[in-house]
C-alpha cells in the first residue's frame, strides 16, 4: 500500500502522523511510504531520518493526497485537506466530528473512508488511540501545576513535594481514569500529598490495590469535593461521562473560598470543563485567574509536548496502520469490531451513529 504522512496545518499543531521508527515498521511489512519535507522537522525528526527509515520525501501536501492510498494524520483535516481527500482513499486519523458539520459535510463529499482515532475501541470500555493523549495530558498537569505555584507565575509557593522538615503541597486529583492516574502517579512521584476522587468504587479499589496507602482514595461526592478542595494547592480535573459534557463540579462560589494562589489545572477543558470557572485557554496565553486561584485550561495539552505525544501516538496506531495496510482496508475492518468502530464516514455514508445524530445524517 502506498501511506502518505502530510504535515499537519492547524495552527501550532508539531505532532505528526507516523514518527521514523512507524515508517520503518510499514516499510519492513513491504508497504511505500511518502512524508511531506519537513512533516517532523520541529519536534526533532528531520527528513535524513524519515528517508533513512525508507521513506520517500514529498514537497508538498497535494502530491501526497493526489498518490496516497491511505492518509495517516493527527489532527481532522482542514477544508483545503478534505477537498484533496477521494474515493477509494482512507484516512486515518483524530476527526471529532459531532461538533464539526463542515468537516463531515466535506468528508461525505470526497467519497473517502474516514477512520477515527477516537472512536476505534479495545475490550472493555477503552478508548486505546485516545488513552495516549490522556496519559500524556494527566502527566503534563502536574508539571503544569508545579510551575504555576511558582510566586512569579500567581501561584502561593508551595514546592509540591516540600524538603525535608517542610510539609508537601496537597494536590487533589478528580477523576482517577487514565487522566487522573497519570497525575497522581506525577504527583505522588514528587513527593506531594496526594487525594483522588472518583465515583466509581470499583475503579477507587483497583488504584488502591496499585498505589497501596501512598495515595488517599475517596468516593467522589459535593462533600468530598469541597473539604478537599478547600485544602489542596493544585486540583486537577480529570473527569469524563462518556459522551457528555463535563459536570461542573467545582463552582464559582467555592472557587472564592479556596487557598489564595491554589492551581486548578482543568485537563477535561475539550469537553467543556469540571470547573464552573473554567474556560478554554491556549499554549500562548495558559493560564487566568479568578478569585486569587490560578486556572490553567489548555485544550490542547498533548500539543506542548509535540515529540513525546507523537511517539506515543505512534505507538497506539501502529498497529491499526499496519493491519490496514497489510490486510487491505476492507479485510481489516471485517476482521476487527474494535477497528471498525473506528468508521466515521464512507462512501458518502455517516457510518457512526453517535456522529449521524450530532448532525442529523441518516445511519
Ligand atoms: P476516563 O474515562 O479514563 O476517566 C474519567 C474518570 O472520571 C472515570 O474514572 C469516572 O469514574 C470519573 N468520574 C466521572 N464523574 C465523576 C465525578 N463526578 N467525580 C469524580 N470522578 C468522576 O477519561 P480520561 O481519559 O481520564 O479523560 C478525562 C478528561 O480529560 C476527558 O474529558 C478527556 O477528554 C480529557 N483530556 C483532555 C486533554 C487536554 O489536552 N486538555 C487531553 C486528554 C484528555
Amino acid at each position: 500500500m502506498l501511506i502518505g504522512v502530510p504535515k499537519e496545518i492547524k495552527n501550532h499543531e508539531y505532532r505528526i502522523g507516523l514518527t521514523p521508527a512507524g515508517v520503518k515498521e510499514l516499510v519492513s511489512h513491504g508497504h511505500q511510504v511518502m512524508v511531506q519535507s519537513n512533516g517532523g522537522e520541529a519536534i526533532g525528526f528531520d527528513n535524513n531520518q524519515y528517508v533513512a527509515a525508507g521513506a520517500e520525501i514529498v514537497s508538498e501536501a497535494p502530491e501526497i493526497f493526489a498518490r496516497a492510498d491511505m492518509i495517516i494524520k493527527v489532527k481532522e483535516p482542514q477544508p483545503n485537506e478534505c477537498r484533496m481527500l477521494r474515493q477509494s482513499q482512507t484516512v486515518f486519523t483524530y476527526l471529532h466530528l459531532a461538533p464539526d458539520p463542515e468537516q463531515a459535510r466535506l468528508l461525505l463529499e470526497s467519497g473517502a473512508t474516514c477512520i477515527a482515532y477516537e472512536t476505534v475501541t479495545s475490550n472493555g470500555r477503552g478508548l486505546p488511540l485516545l488513552a495516549p493523549m490522556s496519559e500524556v495530558a494527566g502527566r503534563m498537569s502536574v508539571q503544569a501545576g508545579a510551575h504555576n505555584l511558582e510566586k512569579a507565575q500567581g501561584g502561593n509557593g508551595m514546592l509540591l513535594g516540600g524538603v525535608p522538615g517542610v510539609e508537601p503541597a496537597k494536590v487533589l486529583v478528580i477523576g482517577g481514569g487514565v487522566v487522573g492516574i497519570n497525575a497522581a502517579r506525577m504527583a505522588m512521584g514528587l513527593g506531594a500529598d496526594v487525594t483522588l476522587l472518583d465515583r466509581s468504587l470499583d475503579r477507587l479499589k483497583e488504584l488502591d490495590m496499585i498505589f497501596g496507602g501512598r495515595l488517599k482514595t475517596v468516593y467522589s461526592t459535593e462533600d468530598a469535593i469541597e473539604r478537599h478542595a478547600l485544602e489542596a494547592d493544585l486540583v486537577v480535573g480529570a473527569v469524563l461521562i462518556p459522551g457528555a459534557a463535563a459536570p461542573k463540579l467545582i463552582t464559582r462560589e467555592l472557587v472564592s473560598r479556596m487557598k489564595k494562589g491554589a492551581v486548578m489545572v482543568d485537563v477535561a477543558i475539550d469537553q467543556g470543563g469540571c470547573f464552573e470557572t473554567s474556560r478554554a485557554t491556549t499554549h500562548q496565553e495558559p493560564t487566568y485567574v479568578v478569585d486569587g486561584v490560578v486556572h490553567y485550561c489548555v485544550a490542547n495539552m498533548p500539543g506542548g509536548v509535540a515529540r513525546s505525544s507523537t511517539m506515543a501516538l505512534t505507538n497506539a496506531t501502529l498497529p491499526y496502520a499496519l493491519a490496514l495496510a497489510d490486510k487491505g482496508v476492507d479485510v481489516a475492518l471485517a476482521d476487527d469490531e474494535h477497528l471498525r468502530n473506528g468508521l466515521n464516514v464512507h462512501a458518502g455514508m455517516v457510518t457512526y451513529e453517535a456522529v449521524a445524530d450530532a448532525l442529523g445524517y441518516d445511519y
